[in-house]
């Protein structure tokens, strides 16, 4: 199975992919995470793209293309795959339909403005051991301290409210038409983005047994 998830980031595409790739044994490929792979490992497309990632902006379409593609013929990805992040805009999404591999469906996740803007600039995170809190929904003990190993918490450059809000118009102005894209491929299905994410889950796997 062949699947692309959409939506913009905060609407829970990283975590429905994680959890359909386990239900599915199909791999979750995040061109986030393998941008941000090559920031960590310092290599020469990591110090390209850091400060474009930094501010929410789209890296250039070349470079994603091709960790892409190469990413797709690596051999777990035969019995299919879960695209989250990529395609992120009308190229993009031309490109992917060029490459001809057969995408089942796309899975568009739906949720407001202010809900995302209210989740993600509420998170902060321990540089020391990675846990992840969020003032409103999962707070810490003490404030802006680590619960398991009482590090000061720090709010990631992208969480920032203005990177959040800078990715939402981005997203609204590049990423959304391909909606309209894939709608006329008729392979587009919309899912509402609130609620619980095993219940977000449970939707998107009943679209398959729909099939
Ligand atoms: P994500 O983890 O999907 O929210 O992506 C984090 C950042 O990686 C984005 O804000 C972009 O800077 C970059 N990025 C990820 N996927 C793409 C893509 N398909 N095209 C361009 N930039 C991307």
């Amino acid at each position: 199975m062949k699947l692309v998830l959409l939506g913009p980031s905060g609407a829970g595409k990283g975590t429905q992919a994680k959890q359909l790739s386990k239900v599915f044994g199909i791999p979750h490929i995040s061109t986030g995470d393998i941008l941000r792979g090559h920031i960590t490992r310092s290599t020469e497309i990591g110090q390209q793209i850091e400060h474009i990632m930094d501010t929410g902006k789209l890296v250039p379409d070349a470079i994603v293309i091709e960790l892409a593609r190469e990413r797709v013929a690596e051999t777990d990805c035969v019995r299919g795959f879960i695209l989250d992040g990529f395609p992120r805009n009308l190229y993009q999404a031309e490109v992917l339909c060029e490459m001809a591999l057969g995408i089942d469906r796309v899975i568009c996740i739906r949720l407001d403005d202010e809900v995302i803007i209210k989740r993600m600039s509420g998170r902060f995170s321990c540089p020391a051991c990675g846990a992840v809190y969020h003032t409103e929904y999962y707070p810490p003990k003490v404030t802006g301290i680590c619960d398991t190993c009482g590090n000061e918490l720090i709010q990631r450059e992208d969480d920032k409210e203005s990177t959040v809000a800078n990715r939402l118009r981005i997203y609204h102005e590049m990423t959304e038409p391909i909606i309209s894209f894939f709608y006329e491929k008729n392979i587009l299905t919309e899912v509402n983005g609130l609620g619980s994410a095993e219940d977000i889950t449970d939707q998107i796997i009943k679209l398959f047994r729909e099939d």
